[in-house]
């Protein structure tokens, strides 16, 4: 079956270019890009902080140490379901998973973990 690569619709046998964006149709969809992906992959939570401060905090002194340290939001983990009362905000600190332990030791010895 043809699809479209730009809205991803599937067309009968026979149409080579999609009505919609005019873009020529394929047989195989290029695989569906997934953002944060990467993100995921690489870095992997090893702290949570109820605040912001305490988070940079950690993410300063690791990023001296030469851990690259991504800050993420509580936000992000599929709050707003309106089944649970909203949790208390927490900053989560991901570093790279090869340096975790190295991570820990470090953002132990600064703040002390939520
Ligand atoms: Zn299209």
């Amino acid at each position: 079956m043809p699809f479209c690569p730009k809205c991803r619709c599937e067309y009968r046998a026979g149409f080579t270019e999609c009505a919609d964006c005019g873009v020529g149709l394929v047989d195989t969809l290029p695989p569906a890009p997934q953002p944060g992906d990467l993100d995921k992959a690489v870095f992997k939570p090893v702290r949570s902080y109820p605040s912001r401060i305490h988070a940079e905090m950690v993410q300063e002194a690791l990023t001296n140490e030469g851990i690259p340290a991504i800050i993420r939001g509580s936000e992000i983990f599929g709050t707003g379901t309106g089944l649970t009362e909203p949790s208390p905000p927490k900053l989560i600190l991901c570093v790279p998973e090869e340096q975790m332990e190295e991570a820990a030791l470090i953002a132990d010895g600064i703040v002390d973990p939520l």
